[in-house]
């Protein structure tokens, strides 16, 4: 069992890889961001209150998060547990290690993904997902088929985020190196980072995460 932080701006490639490694691992991916757009899905009361926090791009209160975390850990996880865009600030961090401690837990690595911002406007601004499969494509470099059917799960359930424009992702990137960015530096005194070039191709990035996983 093995459980992992993915790190990195958004657009680095966190959820890609995840769906990889759940797929292949056994793992169980924990994406706050995914569950805040559940929550908002589904529309219950927390949705309702987060919708424009998000698409605004700025951070969710650490209470919101954690709480859901919190829950999700206690479902239990035999591959282990892959951390998506949690924690993202000092007092999540302090909490995750309390939560996987409590649970006779331990992270075995945190995996910073490195993108220089320009690569990740330029993700953002044209990334979309199969809204029945999660399939992630891109206009330029993975198009959404031109029968409009998802090419993994045949769906014709294309999805753009609302906060996927140029404006919320300034404020996601500025959120990034103000509150999450610390964390590297966190990790490091640990001794549990990894670092990565979140540049490479798909298939490298994920050869890179299987050597740090030991495999
Ligand atoms: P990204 O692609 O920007 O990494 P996510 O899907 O992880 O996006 O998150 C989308 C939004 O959800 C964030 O901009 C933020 O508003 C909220 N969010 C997700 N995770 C957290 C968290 N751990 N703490 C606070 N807010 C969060």
């Amino acid at each position: 069992m093995t459980n992992i932080i993915l790190m990195g701006p958004p657009g680095a490639g966190k959820g890609t890889q995840a769906r990889h490694l759940v797929e292949t691992r056994n793992m169980v991916q924990l994406s706050t961001g995914d569950m805040l757009r559940e929550a908002q899905a589904s529309g219950t009361e927390m949705g309702k209150k987060v919708a424009a926090i998000m698409a605004e791009g700025k951070l969710v209160t650490d209470e919101i998060v954690i709480g859901l975390i919190r829950e999700k850990l206690q479902e239990g996880s035999e591959g282990g547990f892959i951390f998506d865009g949690f924690p993202r600030t000092l007092p999540q961090a302090d909490a995750l290690e309390k939560l996987l401690s409590e649970m006779g837990l331990k992270l075995d690595a945190v995996i910073e993904m490195q993108v220089d911002d320009e690569a990740l406007v330029a993700r953002i601004t044209g990334r979309s997902t199969c809204g029945d499969c999660g399939e992630v494509y891109h206009d330029a470099t993975k198009p959404w088929p031109a029968d409009g059917k998802c090419a993994n799960c045949g769906g014709g359930n294309q999805k753009r985020r609302p906060d996927d424009n140029e404006d919320s992702l300034k404020t996601r990137l500025m959120e990034y190196y103000k509150k999450t960015s610390p964390l590297i530096g966190y990790y490091w005194a640990k001794d549990n980072l990894q670092r990565l070039d979140g540049l490479a191709s798909i298939d490298e990035v994920r050869k890179s995460i299987a050597w740090i996983l030991g495999e």
